[in-house]
């Protein structure tokens, strides 16, 4: 079962979520597709060590055989060729790696060469933890392919947590797609509640049962949690806004490790979660 943990922004408790859940079961498997900022090691303190690069297939225009026609130019939506009167101009960094550009090209110019976006890393084997990340390359604007790549090691013979990149865009897209169940982690404040909304949008879009997760619960208002009875959305935990949790995650440090009654909390959210996503329940 593979579990995304979402959030509608960042700086809701995504990644604290998605670690010390992790951390209170036995046996699953948590990778940090949060590709732009991967976070999760900062708590895990693992020493990763490389497993894979990740590339992508960028077009090399030969000047001799380009016509000038500008089919690629026009074809591109990601303005990553521009038609100059004398050449086209690439830019790799904007490139998505469709491959559309070297389709249409009538005079066989072009030619895709791979280039390095990304990196995926593993905790060392024996780790007490099973733990992936992926980290996309400072510059580079395609945090999807690393998210597969990434997406390409998940072991099916255990519970996969996965820590999602924030916001409602492509790459959240690509890690909720693959989920059999979405864990949205929110504050109950006016700003949270309008991007928690955008989030369960794009959930529902995808067709991927929800539960939530309040943070900081007791800040801010009810509208939230009276959100989700009105819509039958499992409220699936709360964590307080408590001043030893607060110290413990500037301190890098999970708090199951330190406050044990949470390892429970959490066992017990993932019961009510393989329940749910068993039944296919949430929103749909
Ligand atoms: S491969 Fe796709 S995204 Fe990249 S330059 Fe060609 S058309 Fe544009
Ligand atoms: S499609 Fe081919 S021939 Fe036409 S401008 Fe682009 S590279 Fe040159």
């Amino acid at each position: 079962m593979r579990i995304a943990i979402a959030s509608g922004k960042g700086g809701t408790g995504k990644t604290t979520v998605a670690v010390n859940l992790a951390l209170a079961l036995e046996d699953v498997q948590l990778l940090d597709c949060d590709v732009e900022e991967p976070n999760c090691n900062l708590f895990l303190g693992f020493e990763l060590e490389p497993v894979e690069e990740v590339n992508c297939l960028v077009p090399e225009i030969d000047p001799d055989r380009c016509t000038l026609c500008r089919n690629c130019a026009s074809f591109c939506k990601y303005n990553a060729l521009v038609s100059l009167p004398k050449k086209i101009l690439s830019f790799p960094s904007l490139c998505h790696g469709c491959g559309g550009c070297s389709l249409v090209c009538p005079a066989g110019a072009i030619e895709e060469k791979p280039e390095p976006i990304g990196v995926i890393k593993k905790a060392p084997c024996g780790s007490p933890l099973t733990f992936l990340c992926g980290t996309l390359n400072i510059g580079k604007a395609m945090a999807t392919p690393v998210i597969r790549s990434l997406q390409n090691h998940i072991d099916e013979s255990k519970p996969v947590i996965i820590d999602s990149p924030p916001g409602t865009a492509c790459p959240v897209l690509e890690v909720m797609e693959c989920a059999d169940y979405c864990v949205l982690v929110t504050e109950s404040t006016p700003f949270g509640f309008h991007d928690f909304l955008l989030a369960l949008e794009a959930a529902k879009a995808l067709n991927v049962p929800v539960g939530v997760v309040l943070n900081r619960d007791g800040l801010g208002d009810s509208r939230v949690e009276d959100f989700c009875r009105a819509e039958g959305i499992p409220v699936l935990l709360r964590i307080p806004d408590d001043r030893t949790i607060a110290r413990l995650y500037s301190e890098g440090i999970p708090f199951v490790k330190e406050m044990p009654e949470w390892k429970k909390k959490f066992e017990h959210m993932f019961g009510t979660i393989k329940g749910l996503a068993c039944k296919n329940t949430g929103v749909q």
